[in-house]
């Protein structure tokens, strides 16, 4: 396992799809006329196609490895072949294959030394026991944070429009933030934040931000285990080994220097030694008239150096231009890396092939390249986005939607594609997390018209919408979402399907053993694509924008472009 951030991700995923025993959306479902031409997508090819991108000979497809060199040029020949038209960075005019991604990677050197001051003495504390700190991805060479003062923030959420501000103008320079994962209504279950379900606020991606934001030197969030959805495990691997992050253009306005978590119990303790109620603080934060704490005589140190460099992987980028209007983009993307060579499994295998996730992705992406190239020209242009680095945190994808090669306030949707089953049919299909949009409305509606019913994420607030690639468009205020297959099959219901999903989580999911297998019939996949290619069809054939729902975070963004698509 290279990436827990990424484990996490798939784990949330199969957890969408694992109890869909949710009746299907009502609201969403309004008739849809069968279109004029639908193609048929061919299993042998979808088989074929993953079956080649995860052999051995592929290496697991590392970004910036030899396995990298092997799967561009694999999957801009596929692309080639299927009709469509180099989509990436123009040169001299003419458009590449591919969009270069210049990646930050960052290591601390040897053991970081961290304590907490508490009245004139030194705690010292243990990275990944105790506190999980990143290498810090601002660019620094070295961090050292002297003394810093320590301030308790509640959820650490700035939500103008849900008149929440847990900072009440407090001043974090220097400073070392602490606050609590998830939303400030994780706990009730009711209020301004969607209850139980999580919006970004509570996502730790946004906790860095909103600190970076106020200048901080530092945020460290408590770990608990129900409002992170993950356990100490997870933190402690995806926050204490080499990370990397897309090179931006100020990385501070990011990235606060210090990022990581703290354990509970040390929080507590922490609380305790300045005079205060970890519990009590918690139930103020959930309040609108929470105001941040300074803790009384204590201070934090951080001292250590820093390894990093830059690599470049690239994503690859085919597209057809449309025949109307060109500067109108719909795009399908899918992650083409995985986790490349690594650990050795019982059976001395050290190849992480990455099959389901995300050769299949990887496969779907050229089919309906193919379906469209050898269709009706649409009037609005397709894109088909297949991003690097989504094991290493949704970086490929990230630095497309930060560095947009077509315009995002022209950008219809985008249509994701991540570790799709390649078993049977199923009845049903889902989205990760539950975020509302007209595009989500639209493929629902679809999907009915061919047979699946939608099933609704069940654990929406582990935050399942935050870590797949259709986020980086959604944070912009692209419509997106990702699809997930289904999980009742028509050949033995929802428990074949669980018994499917649950042996993947556990004996293959992340492991050398996600390989290729010749039972694989690719007959769900081949139906799914069916709903996906109408969906992509209808989009880049009308005039409609699809928007987030009148309540999404993500909504107000969109309309500061409405300007853009009149
Ligand atoms: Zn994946």
């Amino acid at each position: 396992m290279k990436n827990l951030l990424a484990t996490a991700i798939a784990l949330a995923i199969f957890s969408v799809a694992g109890c869909a025993t949710n009746p299907p959306a009502q609201s969403a479902a309004k008739p849809v006329a069968a279109p004029a031409y639908v193609p048929k997508f061919d299993p042998n090819l979808l088989s074929a196609e993953v079956k080649t991108l995860s052999s051995d000979e592929f290496e697991g497809r590392g970004p910036a490895t030899p396995g990298e060199t092997k799967t561009v040029a694999y999957v801009i020949e596929q692309m080639k072949a299927a009709g469509l038209a180099p989509g990436g960075e123009l040169k001299d005019g003419k458009r590449e294959w591919t969009q270069p991604v210049p990646l930050l990677r960052a290591e601390i050197k040897g053991a970081p030394k961290l304590a907490f001051n508490v009245g004139g003495k030194a705690h010292a504390l243990t990275q990944g026991s105790q506190i999980a700190v990143r290498a810090p991805l601002d660019g620094a060479k070295s961090v050292a944070i002297a003394k810093a003062p320590v301030v308790f923030c509640g959820y650490g959420v700035t939500a103008p429009e849900r008149h929440w501000d847990d900072f009440k103008g407090v001043d974090l320079k220097g400073k070392i933030a602490i606050v609590l994962i998830n939303d400030p209504d994780f706990e009730t279950g009711v209020g301004d934040f969607g209850g139980k379900a999580m919006t970004y606020y509570g996502r730790w991606t946004y906790k860095y931000e909103e600190a970076a934001r106020r200048g901080a030197a530092g945020l460290l969030i408590v770990h608990e285990t129900d409002p992170a959805s993950y356990g100490w495990a997870t933190v402690k691997n995806s926050n204490t080994n080499t990370m990397f992050d897309v090179v931006r253009d100020d990385p501070s306005a990011t990235h606060p220097r210090l990022e990581g978590w703290i354990q509970r119990d040390l929080a507590v303790s922490l609380l305790k030694s300045s005079g205060l109620d970890f519990d009590k603080l918690k139930k103020q934060a959930q309040t609108r008239e929470f105001k941040p704490v300074t803790l009384r005589n204590t201070t934090f140190t951080a001292s250590y150096q820093v390894d990093s460099s830059v690599i470049t992987s690239q994503n690859i980028v085919g597209r057809i231009e449309g025949a109307k209007h060109p500067d109108e983009t719909v795009i399908y993307s899918a992650h083409w890396d995985h986790l490349g060579v690594g650990e050795p499994d019982a059976k001395g295998d050290r190849i992480y092939n990455g099959a389901v996730d995300n050769a299949t992705g990887t496969a779907a992406l050229i089919e309906l390249g193919r379906a469209f190239a050898h269709g009706p020209k649409p009037e609005r242009s397709i894109v088909f986005l297949n991003v690097t680095a989504e094991e290493k945190g949704l970086l490929g994808s990230e630095y497309y939607a930060s560095k947009p090669l077509y315009p995002l306030g022209k950008t219809v949707a985008d249509i994701n594609m991540d570790a799709l089953d390649p078993m049977g049919l199923a009845k049903n299909w889902s989205q990760s997390g539950n975020a509302k949009s007209g595009l989500l409305e639209e493929a629902t509606a679809i999907a009915k018209a061919n047979g699946l019913y939608f099933s609704e994420d069940p654990h929406p607030e582990a935050g399942h919408f935050f870590r797949s690639d259709h986020f980086g468009f959604a944070k912009r205020g692209v419509p997106a979402f990702s699809w997930e297959s289904g999980d009742d099959l028509v050949d033995g219901g929802v428990a074949a399907g669980e018994k499917y999903r649950k042996d993947y989580t556990a004996n293959r999911y992340h492991q050398p053993a996600d390989q290729w297998e010749p039972t694989w019939t690719f007959a769900g996949m081949s139906h799914d694509l069916g709903v996906l290619y109408q969906l992509g069809h209808r989009l880049a054939n009308s005039r409609q924008w699809p928007n987030w729902a009148a309540d999404s975070e993500f909504r107000a963004t969109r309309d500061a472009t409405a300007g853009d698509r009149k």
